[in-house]
C-alpha cells in the first residue's frame, strides 16, 4: 500500500488544494490538484498538543506557503508527494526549553525531527541551534522516510516540565485498597504506642510492618500528601482489614 493510503487508512487529517497561480516553478505546476494527508508524526503532534491544551496554529499552510515548496505543503520538495511534514503549535516558555533538553539526551530518539523551528531560532533533531528562523511558534518539521513513525515528543515534553519523564510512577500498597480511598488518607498513632495507622472517612487500617510504611509514606508523597505520623488521643474509625 502507497504511504499515502496507509496514513488515510489510519483516519489521518487529510484534504487537498489546486496549487495557485503565481506558484514558484518547483512541480507540481499552478492548477494541479494536491491531495494530502498528514504523516503520522505530525497526526501523533495534534493529537497530543490538543491533550496538553496547546493551541494548533496549522498543519497545511495557506495560499503564500502553497506557491512555493515547503513541508506545510502536499508537494515538499524532496519528500513524498501528498504527505504534510509540518506541524505549528503555540506551546509555552516551559514547553519548548523541555522540547530542547529533550532533543538533547544523548538514548532520546528524534530521529524522525528533520529540524524545528522556536522563538526565533532553528534547531536540528539534537536540539542544537543551527541559525536564526523568522518564527516565533513552534515549528516542527519531520524527515523524509519517517512518514509511518508513531511518536511521543509531546507527550514526553509535557512529562519532561512535570518532572515525570523517565520516572517510574510509585505503585500504590494493597492497604489503600483495605481503606478503599486514597485522598484523606492520613498516618497516625496514639502517644507511646507502636502501632501505625492509615485513617480517614471514619476507617482505619494498621500498617503491618516497616516496609509497608515506607510504601504508604513514598505513596502519600508522591501524591503530594501529607506522609508524617500524626499522634492522636484516641484512634478514629472502625478497622478495616
Ligand atoms: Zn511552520
Amino acid at each position: 500500500m502507497a504511504v499515502t493510503d496507509t496514513l488515510r487508512s489510519r483516519g489521518n487529517l487529510s484534504g487537498w488544494y489546486v496549487r495557485p497561480a503565481g506558484s514558484d516553478a518547483e512541480p507540481p505546476r499552478a492548477g494541479t490538484r494536491v491531495d494530502w494527508v498528514a504523516c503520522q508524526p505530525v497526526q501523533d503532534l495534534l493529537e497530543q498538543g490538543k491533550r496538553a491544551g496547546w493551541r494548533n496554529l496549522g498543519t497545511i499552510g495557506n495560499e503564500a506557503h502553497l506557491k512555493r515548496h515547503g513541508d506545510h505543503t502536499g508537494h515538499s520538495k524532496g519528500k513524498t508527494r501528498g504527505v504534510v511534514y509540518a506541524k505549528d503549535t503555540d506551546v509555552p516558555q516551559a514547553a519548548g526549553q523541555a522540547l530542547i533538553e529533550l532533543c538533547r539526551i544523548p538514548d532520546y530518539d528524534t530521529t524522525y525531527i528533520d529540524f524545528f523551528n522556536w522563538r526565533g531560532r532553528q534547531y536540528n533533531s539534537a536540539g542544537r541551534d543551527v541559525g536564526p528562523s523568522s518564527d516565533q511558534h513552534l515549528h516542527v518539521s519531520v524527515r523524509r522516510g519517517h512518514e509511518l513513525t508513531r511518536i511521543t515528543l509531546f507527550n514526553d515534553v509535557v512529562a519532561v516540565m512535570a518532572g515525570t519523564f523517565r520516572k517510574a510512577a510509585t505503585p500504590m500498597p494493597p492497604i489503600f485498597n483495605q481503606l478503599g480511598f486514597i485522598a484523606g488518607a492520613q498516618l497516625v498513632q496514639l502517644p507511646g504506642d507502636p502501632a501505625i495507622w492509615l485513617a480517614g472517612r471514619g476507617k482505619r487500617a494498621q500498617v503491618m510492618s516497616m516496609t509497608e510504611l515506607k510504601a504508604v509514606r513514598a505513596y502519600l508523597r508522591s501524591r503530594g500528601m501529607d506522609d508524617t505520623t500524626r499522634e492522636v488521643v484516641s484512634l478514629p474509625g472502625e478497622v478495616v482489614t
